[in-house]
């Protein structure tokens, strides 16, 4: 009940008051699921993201594939979930800008080690910039970002039990914001850096284990035709995809898709061809569904959130035909009325849905066809 508690109030803090009085869903819809399933599946050579105070930054392969270290390690360290993965992804962008940095001025010996750059911060070392003289390592233990990501975890599996305290050694870590924890494990001079990161590392956590990867053991076939996911004349748009200012706390906050408020029980249609990777419940999102297409050449993911468990009518693995019906509009997950979020990956992260929609023509085929074989298509 607490944690329950805690999350309500993160969500209010952290969204802004939508039109409609719909709540949107956060940028970490899926903050209380554990992170055992989290698996990269993709491998990129460039990100955008943008921090909380709007500064854009790019991310190369090297930094990327640091970033996926972390998400591989938390994924399968017990006790990590996927909000303790953000908040090391937040300490490492915050701390080295996901670079392993070696520290030629304090200790010249660290060129020899692989590195990705040479940092200058007193004695501070690598990944999240550890201090050998505070106890983190050795040197040669420091120059190692599986190593270092393996002691801000910490916990029973990590390499220093407890001293200095790691993530899972602070044990009301999931009572704090996590700009706070990441704060808390490594004691900086400047502790409200970290926050400015969380949208960044989200995007990094989205963009490299987005959905339609392992699951999918198929290609979708090639297809043009989009269509409108919502029959015409059922919707209204409650709130669109992207940065909004919370009223509240004046911050930046992202949504990463677009949400069509509709009645409970419209029906919910495929917007491609496709195949589903996905189908069932989903933190936040209630009850989602995920379906992978191949559209004019491009990989695309597209995702239906909100549905009422016993309202998702195609299976994981299933193929869809574009305007197939397959689920009904509801308000289960972090949801206060009936609406369909959906979302648009690309491989790159999210796009606006709608304006994604509009580029394909999707309006004129907003319709619901009943197939000869009785079947939605
Ligand atoms: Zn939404």
């Amino acid at each position: 009940m607490k944690k329950l508690g805690i999350i309500a109030l993160t969500m209010a803090l952290l969204n802004p008051a939508l039109p409609l009085g719909l709540v949107g869903l956060l940028a970490n819809p899926a903050a209380n699921c554990a992170a055992s399933d989290l698996t990269i599946t993709v491998t990129l050579d460039h990100l955008q993201a943008t921090t909380a105070d709007g500064v854009a930054v790019s991310l190369d392969k090297t930094q990327l594939a640091r970033a996926a270290t972390i998400i591989t390690i938390g994924a399968h360290t017990a006790g990590v979930t996927r909000d303790a993965i953000i908040i090391a992804l937040m300490a490492a962008l915050t701390e080295s800008r996901l670079r392993n940095l070696a520290n030629t001025t304090a200790y010249p010996e660290t060129a020899n080690y692989t590195h990705d750059g040479d940092g200058s911060d007193h004695d501070s070392l690598g990944l999240f910039q550890m201090r050998h003289q505070t106890g983190w390592g050795t040197i040669a233990q420091l120059m190692d970002p599986t190593y270092q990501t393996r002691a801000f975890y910490g916990g029973k599996t990590g390499p220093n039990h407890g001293t200095p305290r790691g993530l899972l050694d602070i044990l009301d870590w999931p009572t704090l914001t996590l700009g706070q924890v990441a704060q808390a494990v490594e004691i900086s001079a400047y502790p409200n850096r970290y926050e400015l990161w969380q949208p960044v590392a989200q995007t990094i956590l989205d963009a490299l284990t987005r959905p339609g990867g392992p699951r999918l053991d198929q290609t979708p076939p090639d297809v043009s035709q989009v269509v409108f996911p919502l029959p015409s004349g059922t919707w209204v748009m409650a709130s669109p995809y992207g940065w909004r200012i919370h009223p509240v706390t004046g911050q930046n906050t992202f949504h990463a898709g677009t949400d069509y408020a509709a009645p409970d029980g419209t029906p919910i249609m495929a917007v491609a061809d496709g195949i589903v990777t996905y189908a069932g419940p989903l933190g936040g999102y209630g009850h989602a569904i995920d379906i992978a297409h191949t559209i004019d050449g491009q990989l695309v993911t597209s995702r239906y959130g909100h549905m009422w468990e016993g309202h998702l009518y195609v299976a994981e693995g299933e193929q869809v035909l574009a305007g197939q019906h397959i689920g009904d509009v509801g308000s289960d997950g972090i949801s206060t009325g009936p609406h369909l979020h959906l979302e648009i990956h690309l491989t790159l992260g999210t796009t606006n849905p709608a304006i994604w929609l509009n580029q394909h023509q999707a309006a004129q085929l907003d319709q619901p066809v009943l197939s000869a074989a009785g079947c939605y298509t």
